[in-house]
């Protein structure tokens, strides 16, 4: 709350100060309007202190009643009819093929599933998976092998693909059931368009996109890139539960899954009202080839950057790629330069990737492409300046010219055949 006493002289210095026209000088005295934000910015230069903000003093809450850590499980879409045909496996009557095929558990899951673990662990509580569709396909074995300790399922034909009212409805329900402390989803289309609906429901905070996650103090420590990526922002939730983020695919590693463990099946019933639906999904068209590979999920990765020079020098990577059984990458400046699309951007504003091999082409190691493929396995550099920042995060660097490299590392290759 804002208010001006009457210790105000009508002297208007505070009127150009406010960045939201919210205040007018009536009758010789300052009147704020509705438009105030608080910021605050008309208290300091008030010269006889008349303006007074009175902000409400934050209650600390107990939450000692959330439990858990919460993984929301992303499937994947039922596929267009065309892919789903040609993905029939041999001897498989064609419609449980296809809807097989539809609904797997995307390895993003696993991903926060095993960053879940620790966390879980850390607060000595449980990892619990929630599980919304048309059908189990025994998720609880996958989801056990990564060390989900339960899996919360609500089994709806409205599940049948991802619908942003219902599912948000649904994971309000159940989290206002169960009460988790901490609750991930996927920074995928789908984790970022479920997750804000939750939250705004819950009224609760969301940390997007994050890079990292721990435990402080009891609490989700929820790391992300701000001011464009040249800084790492901690962010914590102490007022509110659960504590909610989303996570980007590719960041964070897979633990080592151990089959034959399974997760705790706790089937959950919640009302879906079909009238809900506000949008139908008439067609699905797959803009790239069914079954090609996206450049996340490739395992060896052949990027270049600027140092590249022209587009005509950039394809030769492709060569090197094919050579290797790899992708093509590029950082944003080889992209804005024409020399690859964008869908092969790797970085923060474009796919994070985490493959065996990263190799570095002419690309100078920018901390917005860094957050893009830190977590590779091996990183290979080549640039032909040694302070380049690339060097920082590469198992091995090579400071050379690429244009002289490139060739000779064909040639060898395919020497070796
Ligand atoms: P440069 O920085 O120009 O580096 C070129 C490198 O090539 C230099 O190190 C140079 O020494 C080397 N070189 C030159 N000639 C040769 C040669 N003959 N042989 C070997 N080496 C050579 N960038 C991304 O990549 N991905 C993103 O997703 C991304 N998102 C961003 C989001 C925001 C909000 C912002 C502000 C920026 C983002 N950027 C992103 C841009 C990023 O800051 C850098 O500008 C970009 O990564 C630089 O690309 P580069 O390394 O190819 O080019
Ligand atoms: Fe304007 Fe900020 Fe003062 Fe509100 S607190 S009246 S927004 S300057
Ligand atoms: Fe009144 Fe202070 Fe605004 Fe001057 S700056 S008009 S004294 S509130």
């Amino acid at each position: 709350m804002i208010e001006v006493s009457q210790k105000c002289i009508g002297c208007g210095k505070c009127v150009p100060v406010c960045p939201f026209a919210a205040i007018q000088m009536m009758e010789k005295k300052a009147v704020i309007n509705e438009a105030c934000t608080l910021c605050g910015a008309c208290v300091q230069i008030c010269p006889v202190e008349a303006i007074n903000i009175v902000r409400e003093e934050s209650v600390l809450k107990d939450f000692s009643n959330y439990k858990g850590v919460w993984v929301f499980v992303e499937l994947s879409e039922p596929e267009d009819k065309a892919s789903a045909h040609r993905a029939a496996p041999a001897g498989k009557p064609q419609a449980e093929a296809v809807i097989e095929g539809a609904r797997k558990i995307k390895p993003v899951t696993f991903e926060l599933l095993s960053a879940g673990r620790k966390l879980a662990d850390e607060l000595g509580q449980e990892l619990c998976a929630v599980v919304l569709t048309d059908k189990n396909r025994a998720y609880e074995k996958e989801l056990g092998a990564l060390d989900a300790d339960k899996m919360y399922l609500v089994e709806n034909p409205e599940f049948f693909e991802y619908n942003t009212d219902i599912f948000s409805t649904a994971i309000t329900a159940l989290v206002n059931r169960h009460k988790p402390a901490v609750m991930l989803y996927p920074a995928t289309i789908q984790g970022r368009d479920l997750a804000p609906r939750v939250a705004a429901a819950l009224y609760v905070g969301l940390t997007a996109d994050c890079t990292g996650l721990a435990i402080k103090d009891g609490l989700l420590l929820q790391s992300r890139p701000a001011f464009g990526g040249n800084i790492m922002a901690d962010i914590l939730s102490p007022n509110s539960r659960p504590q909610m983020a989303t996570v980007r695919p590719n960041v964070m590693k897979i633990s080592d899954p151990v089959y034959g463990k399974t997760a705790v099946l706790l089937r959950e019933e919640i009302k879906i009202d079909k009238t809900l639906r506000r949008v139908k999904v008439l067609e699905r068209k797959i803009t790239r080839e069914p079954g090609a590979l996206k450049i996340s999920d490739a395992k060896i990765v052949v990027s270049g950057g600027r140092g590249m020079k022209t587009k005509e020098k950039f394809k030769t990577l492709e060569e090197l790629a094919r050579l290797l059984g790899g992708m093509v990458g590029a950082s944003r400046a080889a992209v804005d330069l024409g020399f690859k699309e964008k869908t092969r951007q790797v970085g923060q504003s474009g796919t994070t990737v985490s493959p065996s091999i990263y190799l570095a082409f002419g690309i100078s190691g920018a901390v917005q492409h860094i957050v893009g493929m830190k977590s590779s396995d091996v990183i290979v550099a080549i640039n032909k300046d040694p302070g380049a920042s690339i060097f920082n995060v590469a198992t091995y660097g090579i400071v050379g010219d690429a244009h002289e490299i490139l060739p000779k590392l064909i040639e060898a290759l395919k020497r070796k055949g």
